[in-house]
């Protein structure tokens, strides 16, 4: 009879197609099984899970957690901690810090220091530009989860902060996906259309406009849709393998959906903000409210969610984008000089357990969008993603049914001041987050010390991602 490092009792396991009671018995960090062992094996912890449900461990692959350069915003420990608090198990971190993560060097520094510091497993991004292109094997090489590129040109004060993920043009697009397409790792783009936003926000600025709508209005649809259009045209002329980041627009959804059916390599994602916020709302947001691509309308999100329970879209991710209050607040009289982004690393979970279910979509939907697809994507599915028996110990366990409201004051995230989901009612309290075996996070008790979360270098994606 083996020795058990944890045994989790009396909780209802989530899978694909089905909810079924059953024990989890972990060891070494993977799952041994799951079922009811006849004899009562030994284990060195034992957690009852008094009849609540057992989730694959959420993995997020879209946050900004500052690390190096802006510890004043956020820190790899606040940042995993929030993740931890929220069900996360595992996230991939943005190039854009400072410096930005362009060069195999940079890369590895990074890693040395944010490794201290975490609390979930994690992944880090390399950015991908003109300015990098003979980098990215190499970048590849050390342990790139993925690259980043950005169609979009940043405020010219923070060129520091994305110098070496920006293009300028298709050509230059083009250009860097053939590179990278040979490392098999997948390029997530961020898609907007430079040269619409660049003509509208200087006709916007020198018409007075200085409002937090006129953020919306300087970011259209079109630009989406434009920028959306020319990266699945070029991942269909090369065969490359791309990831749309933030996905906010009907137009968007309806060319990525035309464009899986002829089978283009193309996955996409969306954010919380993106499925309860609209343009209206920025009048009472603000600069909080100012993220990019920026709050739309109802109708957007209605297509967010048909593309959604379609596979269109194949994973929410929270964008996790914190600033600091006084540079938010730098947009209260004037949008056009507060930073875009906002925190979401631990309120993905209960804002879409909150909605999903009056838009049709199930807890099974539900753990495809948050944690198996997103693991899939990036080439994690062999181990993350999913509650089976040898795959990574990494276990939410969740009282589904509490509904409560999120206090941000509460959270993790040194932005707490900036939080738009704060006094939103939500669904489903997170009791336990575990960690290969290790709970890192239990309601009430806290946290296990920073350093426990383990690097996960990036690999070629799996087998092409489907709903
Ligand atoms: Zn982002």
């Amino acid at each position: 009879m083996p020795t058990y490092d944890l045994i989790i009792k009396n909780v209802r396991i989530v899978t694909d197609i089905a909810i079924k009671e059953a024990d989890i018995y972990v060891k070494d960090g993977k799952i041994s099984s799951i079922g009811f062992l006849e004899a009562r094996p030994a284990a060195d912890v034992v957690i009852d899970g008094n009849g609540m449900l057992a989730l694959p461990g959420l993995v997020d692959t879209h946050v900004h957690f500052r690390e190096p350069g802006m510890v004043q915003k956020e820190d790899f420990e606040t940042g995993t901690k929030g993740a931890a608090a929220g069900g996360t198990t595992t996230v991939l971190d943005m190039p854009t810090t400072r410096p930005v993560v362009s060069t195999p060097d940079i890369f590895r520094e990074k890693l040395k220091v944010v490794a201290k510091k975490a609390v979930v497993d994690f992944g880090l991004y390399g950015a991908a530009g003109i300015e990098n292109l003979h980098q990215l094997d190499e970048l590849a090489r050390v342990g790139a989860a993925a690259f980043k590129t950005y169609t979009v040109s940043p405020p010219a004060e923070r060129m520091n902060e994305y110098k070496g993920a920006v293009i300028r043009n298709a050509g230059e697009l083009l250009n860097v996906i053939e590179r990278s397409s040979s490392t098999g790792l997948v390029h997530c783009i961020h898609a907007e259309e430079d040269s619409i936003v660049q003509y509208l926000s200087g006709k916007l600025q020198s018409l007075g406009r200085k409002d937090a709508e006129a953020h919306c209005e300087s970011r259209p649809n079109i630009a989406e849709a434009l920028a959306v259009h020319q990266a699945v045209g070029i991942a269909e002329m090369i065969g490359a393998k791309l990831h749309l980041l933030h996905i906010s627009t009907r137009e968007a959804v309806q060319i990525i959906r035309s464009a899986k059916a002829r089978g283009v390599r193309v996955t996409a994602e969306t954010c919380p903000h993106y499925l309860y916020f609209t343009k209206e709302d920025m009048q009472r947001l603000g600069a909080y409210g100012k993220y990019n691509p920026p709050a739309r309308s109802h109708e957007d999100i209605i297509a967010l969610w048909e593309g959604l329970r379609d596979g269109t879209i194949d994973a929410i991710v929270s964008d996790h984008a914190p600033h600091a209050r006084e540079e938010k607040d730098a947009g209260r009289e004037d949008i056009w000089r507060a930073p875009p982004g906002t925190p979401g690393v631990e309120t993905r979970l209960p804002l879409v357990l909150a909605r999903a279910y009056g838009w049709s979509l199930d807890i099974h939907d539900i753990t495809r969008l948050c944690s198996k697809n997103p693991a899939k994507i990036y080439g994690l599915g062999w181990r993350k993603g999913e509650l089976a028996e040898g795959f990574d110990a990494d276990i939410t366990i969740i009282d589904p049914d509490v509904t409560w409201r999120i206090k941000s004051s509460e959270l993790q995230t040194k932005a707490k001041d900036t939080v738009i989901f704060d006094q939103m009612k939500v669904k489903g309290q997170v009791n336990y987050t575990i960690v290969r075996g290790r709970v890192v996070y239990e309601r009430g008790v806290g946290f296990e010390r920073p350093g426990v979360g383990m690097f996960l270098p990036g690999k070629a994606s799996d087998s092409d991602i489907k709903a």
